[in-house]
């Protein structure tokens, strides 16, 4: 018996032929019944996958210090949005609400914006941020753009759908999934409908797989049009590279363990790296200030989570102690989360 998004999956490449990578995150991912955020929350032990402000309160933190400051450096504005997308849990949001709190008239300007596609997820963050009355949106279109915007989003663009191209004889060919009977759901390569392709600029061998992700261009565009409109600073951070590259990064991941992209279907999480090459080109075609990227470690040890640590750790039980040694080491180690996950900064002037 297959699940209903199995089957609605069959049925789509049946009438419609094969469908792009693209295509299939955001039905697996995002499909409104039955999409794999849309009917649970993911995260921590129990579930599929954890992540950083769930490892420690420390990340959120560090966050909020750094919110607050680029509150200050926008001149304090009397009100702003604070804006972040795919929130989870709403931890890290309540973990930097918690901090600005103690900047004075950061709390009376804040206005959070959440954007949040999960029903379930929703209903967590507004357990996490009860008290602050935050407003949700599908997507960024709607989010206001008559104040400032502070903005984070973390492992919130490795959700949004991606393409595979692979260099073969003749050229770029684009990578779909396929379905028939006997061989299950599988890649086929062919000519892509849209010519896409033809922006590639990166150099590669036969075999080679470039991934492009048209929709994360959108994203940023859209955002950076708000931001220019009053002023603001975004953070974005998440599994990536510096530096435009080919690799096939797509990954399925069920219970903490790696699993096969086309199998499990709905019911493991589905990621790619994010190109940060490819962000802050986008960032800079629309005039904004655009840092470049760092590693985790970097930029959590320059906003001070070593002395943070070190704080909590003054205060805490020999257990906690231990706990607060071991995040710190797994948020910033670059065997752990250190090294792999990427950072960059996005501002414009009020
Ligand atoms: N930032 C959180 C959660 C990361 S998981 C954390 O660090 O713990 C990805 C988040 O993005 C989830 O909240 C998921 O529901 C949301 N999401 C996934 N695809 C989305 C989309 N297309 N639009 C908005 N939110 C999305």
């Amino acid at each position: 018996m297959h699940s209903p998004l199995v089957k609605l999956l069959q049925d789509t490449i049946k009438a419609d032929g094969p469908m792009d990578i693209g295509q299939y995150i955001e039905i697996v991912l995002g499909h409104p019944k039955y999409g794999y955020y849309v009917t649970r929350d993911p995260l921590g032990q129990a579930g599929d996958f954890t992540t950083s402000p769930e490892i420690s309160q420390m990340f959120g933190e560090m966050l909020g210090a750094y919110f607050a400051h680029q509150w200050m450096n926008l001149g304090s504005p009397a009100r702003f949005t604070f804006l972040e997308c795919g929130p989870g849990r709403g931890t890290l949001m309540a973990d930097m609400m918690r901090i600005g709190k103690a900047f004075d008239g950061f709390r009376q300007a804040v206005e959070i914006h959440l954007v949040e596609i999960s029903p379930v997820l929703r209903q967590k963050q507004a357990e996490a941020l009860r008290g602050y009355g935050p407003v949700w949106h599908e997507d960024v279109s709607t989010v206001p753009d008559d104040v400032p915007i502070l903005m984070v989003g973390n492992e919130f663009l490795d959700a949004l759908p991606l393409r595979q191209f692979v260099m073969e004889e003749e050229g770029w060919c684009e990578r779909y999934v396929d379905y028939n009977e006997e061989a299950g759901f599988h890649y086929i390569n062919a000519s892509s409908r849209d010519g896409l392709e033809r922006n590639i600029t990166c150099a590669a061998e036969i075999g080679d797989i470039l991934e492009v992700a048209p929709l994360r261009d959108v994203v940023v565009q859209e955002l950076c049009r708000k931001m220019k409109a009053s002023g603001g600073a975004a953070l974005l951070i998440d599994y990536g590279h510096i530096k435009t590259a080919p690799g096939d990064t797509f990954q399925a991941m069920k219970g903490h363990l790696d699993c096969d992209v086309l199998e499990h279907i709905g019911e493991a999480d589905l990621t790619t790296h994010v190109d940060f090459e490819a962000l802050k080109v986008q960032a800079e075609k629309m005039g904004a200030k655009v840092s470049d990227s760092v590693t985790q470690a970097a930029f959590l040890n320059l906003v001070g989570i070593a002395q943070r640590a070190e704080i909590l750790r003054a205060k805490a039980t020999p257990a906690q102690a231990e706990d607060i040694e071991s995040a710190y080491h797994r948020l910033t180690d670059h065997d752990k989360m250190g090294a792999l996950f990427k950072v960059i900064a996005i501002n414009y002037e009020r």
